[in-house]
């Protein structure tokens, strides 16, 4: 067994250092705020004193951090010219590419391995050791983090180089921002039209309007499998984190002059449902400013 730290212990992170304190790992774990930081302690891992700490005498430090800010400020301070060599560090959070370069190439002058490995997969995934990581980095560097990664979750695949993970998370989670709210149109026209809800279900599901969205996760209540439409549009993924997502696909989109219009508008329409006040709510909520 490893001897692992885990910086970040909030609603993705907690779940993921359970399982590996679970999976009998060593596990050593710091989060800014001492409630997390107990939870992680009552979940099997022993307390840093700073994630300074965590990252002494341990063969890999996972990271799991709201954004790229943190993530670098993290990597200067605590990991980078502090941790023994041939540490490896693997960088879970969803961060923008421009900045999980940068962490990379700080990692590689000091001789470290290390990886961006965003997850897809939300906190209950994350609890459950179910996530999809997808991962940027040299192959060794993979071939290290995929048995650490892999007691996590169901789904460990490189993408190529490093940022290539994130740039997988991002285009992915533009997928699915624009499948929703497509979704959610075609529901409410269907509405207008008079179908049944149910009924246009059972034919899309499987037809050529077919997606994750539709089948997964879908926006009505009472129709398909259980989803956060049916708790009122509570839990789930929140419209907050979908737009933090939309909004690095459309940075990302902008610094290498791609052309991504459906990108652009989910982007323009969950900002306005954030804005009015919903970025707690499932982003599958979008669907109640859709109808009249
Ligand atoms: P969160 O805000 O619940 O947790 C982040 C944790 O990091 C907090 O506990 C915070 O105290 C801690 N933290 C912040 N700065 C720190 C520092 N300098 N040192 C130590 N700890 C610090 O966020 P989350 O929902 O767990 O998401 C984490 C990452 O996973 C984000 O990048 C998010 O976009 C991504 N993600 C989230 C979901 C989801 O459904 N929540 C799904 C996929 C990906």
């Amino acid at each position: 067994m490893a001897r692992i730290g885990i910086i970040g212990l909030g609603n993705m992170g907690s779940g993921m250092a359970a399982k590996l304190a679970g999976a009998g790992h060593d596990v050593r774990a710091f989060d800014v705020s001492d409630g997390a930081l107990a939870r992680a302690v009552a979940a099997g891992c022993t307390a840093g004193a700073s994630a300074a700490a965590v990252g002494d005498d341990v063969e890999a430090v996972v990271t799991m951090l709201p954004a790229g800010t943190h993530v670098e400020q993290v990597y200067r301070d605590s990991l980078v010219g502090r941790v023994a060599p041939d540490t490896l560090l693997i960088d879970c959070s969803t961060i923008d590419v421009a900045t999980a370069l940068r962490v990379a190439e700080l990692a590689a002058k000091a001789g470290l391995p290390a990886v961006d490995a965003p997850v897809s997969g939300g906190i209950a995934a994350a609890a459950a050791g179910t996530l999809t990581f997808m991962v940027g980095g040299t192959r060794e560097a993979f071939d290290r983090a995929q048995p650490v990664l892999a007691t996590m979750g169901k789904s460990v695949i490189r993408a190529g180089a490093a940022g290539a993970g994130q740039a997988a998370k991002m285009c992915n989670n533009m997928i699915l921002g624009a499948t929703m709210i497509a979704t959610c149109e075609a529901f409410a026209l269907a509405e207008r039209l008079g179908l049944d809800a149910q009924a246009f279900y059972d034919i899309a599901s499987v037809s050529s309007g077919q997606s994750w969205s539709m089948t997964s996760y879908c926006p009505v209540p009472g129709v398909g499998p259980v989803t956060p439409a049916d708790k009122g549009y509570d839990g789930g993924f929140a419209a907050a984190l979908m737009l933090k997502d939309l909004r690095l696909a459309m940075a990302a989109a902008g610094d290498c002059g791609a052309t991504t219009p459906m990108g652009s508008r989910a982007a323009e329409l969950y900002e306005a449902f954030v804005a009015a006040g919903h970025g707690g709510r499932d982003f599958s909520g979008i669907i109640e400013t859709l109808r009249p």
